[in-house]
């Protein structure tokens, strides 16, 4: 196969994808089944024993335990029959919106979880709309089956009408809760009645079937349970939409699994189905230009960067989706936001349980580069082309607050360690133009205990919050400079400077924030800002 061909198949095998949900419909259940049946762990169980390990060793991520969620993410590569599947962990908690919406930029596809005794849950929803954003298209994963929860129908429906997206049912559950059988398989006519042991087999528990009008199934399950099954499946068939690939790759419509993470069903069929549906690497949107992955020169960008991943060695990774080119170890890579030229000499590829060294990678892998801090959120890393991916946006905090300091000799580890943080995106940093004390900036309240105790624990800084007079922040700019300058003047005890020196404006609310804007036209007020 000549190399061009053998890249092309490699991107075509490729699958980079996340899971959204709301905390507690299953999501660490279905990825420790995911990597179960993909090959990656051999017990259940150990995605939660490796976290727990990992949680031991720092202080903050006590947390995470107490409070039962997860505030990292972190990548999961796995192989089944020759497809390569790239997960991408996201925090769930809302708090933690930021660092999803970048992981969410480096995905070609999601699966949304939903439990099936809740249906839409409010943080499903609003992942579901960043999805929307960037044409992620989305497989449904009903979970929970084994357990009473909300009629197959009206779970469809709400889908359809919360999302407004085309459901097709692709799989429904034999009985649900007490009565629960199993799923029968729409497109393949296959039941599945019993869960898959260790090797993958079924003991019988499988049968391939000729439609739903094979008698056999009155023999499989009982004749009353196979007449309601062949009932509503019908129903279901001809009241949806039929599945359509073109549909769901435009992010128009959603192929519906029904299952149980817990106990083993369904969760083979999300992988066929991400196998055979869900897109390879995408193009992705740049600067001048979009990039295809079939482009023979290497790009990507950094869409994460965690620090102290070893607390021993002040360690920090950025993470780097693949997006063109055949990426070799050693290679020279260029900054363009700062035309600095990196050698990648140990990227790393992430395992369920290992990490290796990654010798080579392809469109839609993800490479974790250490470095000392010279690689940021946002960066754009190419052989010399002067191209910058777009998208990766820092949001205006909602939380302001000064950094008090326990100990005042710790001025420079404090300001190392918030800008550390700030780099990982768990904060970000502002330093007014009047008086001495940093400003933390977050989106949501845990992010604050998150930092106290980061500090505390890698920096070994006592620090703490004080309230600040503002409430919210927005980045300023004009096309007229002067008029910029002239504001920053008038407003002195109201500005800072982000880390990039960018300027900021600050207020004490909404409703002045409002009132000002409009009285200084001249000025933009963003929420959002990108990197260039
Ligand atoms: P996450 O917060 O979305 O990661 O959810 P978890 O995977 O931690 O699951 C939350 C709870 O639901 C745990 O107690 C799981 O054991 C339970 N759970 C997950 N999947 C299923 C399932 O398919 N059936 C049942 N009955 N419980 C489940």
């Amino acid at each position: 196969m000549a190399l061009a061909d053998r890249d092309a198949a490699a991107v075509a095998d490729r699958r980079t994808f996340a899971i959204i949900s709301h905390p507690d419909a299953g999501k660490t259940t279905l990825t420790e089944k995911l990597l179960y049946f993909g090959g990656a762990i051999h017990l259940a169980g150990e995605v939660k024993a490796r976290g727990q390990n990992r949680r031991a060793r720092s202080d903050w991520m006590k947390i995470e335990q107490q409070r039962g969620i997860s505030v990292t993410s972190s990548v999961m590569t796995f192989e089944r029959d020759g497809i390569t599947f790239n997960l991408l962990d996201t925090p769930g908690h809302e708090d933690f919106s930021e660092d999803t919406y970048r992981t969410l930029t480096a995905v070609d596809s999601a699966v949304m979880v939903i439990d099936a005794a809740k249906g839409i849950e409010p943080q499903t929803r609003k992942l579901f709309e960043v999805c929307r954003i960037r044409n992620v298209p989305i497989i449904t994963f009903v979970n929970k089956v084994d357990r009473e929860g909300k009629e197959p129908f009206a779970l469809l429906d709400e889908i359809a009408d919360v999302l407004a997206l085309d459901v097709a049912p692709m799989s429904w559950p034999v009985g649900m809760g007490g009565t629960f059988k199993g799923i029968y398989d729409l497109r393949r006519n296959r039941l599945f009645q019993r869960a898959p042991d260790a090797t993958g087999a079924y003991e019988g528990g499988k049968a391939n079937l000729s439609g739903l009008d094979d008698p056999r199934l009155e023999e499989l399950v009982t004749p009353e349970i196979a007449a309601h099954v062949r009932d509503e499946a019908e129903l279901a068939m001809a009241g949806y939409a039929a599945f359509d690939a073109a549909a769901y790759r435009h992010g128009d419509l959603t192929p519906v699994y029904f299952g149980s993470a817990l106990k083993d069903f369904g969760v083979e069929q999300l992988i066929d189905a991400l196998a055979e549906f869900a897109p390879p690497p995408r193009e992705q949107p740049a600067t001048p230009r979009v990039v295809e992955p079939g482009d023979p020169a290497v790009s990507g960008f950094i869409f994460k960067v965690q620090a102290n991943m070893n607390p021993q060695h002040r360690d920090r990774v950025a993470f780097m989706r693949l997006c063109s080119g055949r990426f070799r170890r050693g290679m020279k890579l260029t900054q363009v936001q700062t035309g600095k030229t990196i050698a990648v000499h140990s990227p790393i590829f992430f395992f369920a349980q290992s990490r290796e060294l990654a010798d080579e990678a392809f469109p839609g892998d993800i490479i974790g580069i250490p470095n000392h801090g010279a690689l940021r959120v946002g960066d754009t890393l190419t052989e010399g082309e002067q191209i910058r991916f777009t998208g990766l946006p820092s949001f205006a905090p909602e939380i302001l607050r000064r950094v008090k300091l326990g100990d005042p000799t710790k001025t420079k580890q404090l300001r190392n360690a918030l800008n550390d943080l700030a780099e990982e995106g768990v904060t970000q940093v502002f330093r007014p133009m009047i008086g001495s004390n940093w400003i933390v900036g977050v989106v949501g309240q845990l992010q604050l205990e998150v930092l106290i105790s980061r500090i505390g624990a890698e920096y070994n800084v006592d620090a703490g919050f004080e309230p600040s007079p503002w409430e919210t922040a927005r980045w300023i700019a004009a096309d007229d400079e002067a008029k910029l300058k002239a504001f920053i003047e008038e407003k002195r005890s109201a500005i800072a400077e982000d880390r990039d020196g960018a300027p900021v404006f600050m207020a004490k609310d909404a409703w002045e924030l409002n009132y000002i804007s409009q009285r200084h036209a001249d000025i933009r007020f963003t929420a959002t800002k990108e990197r260039h």
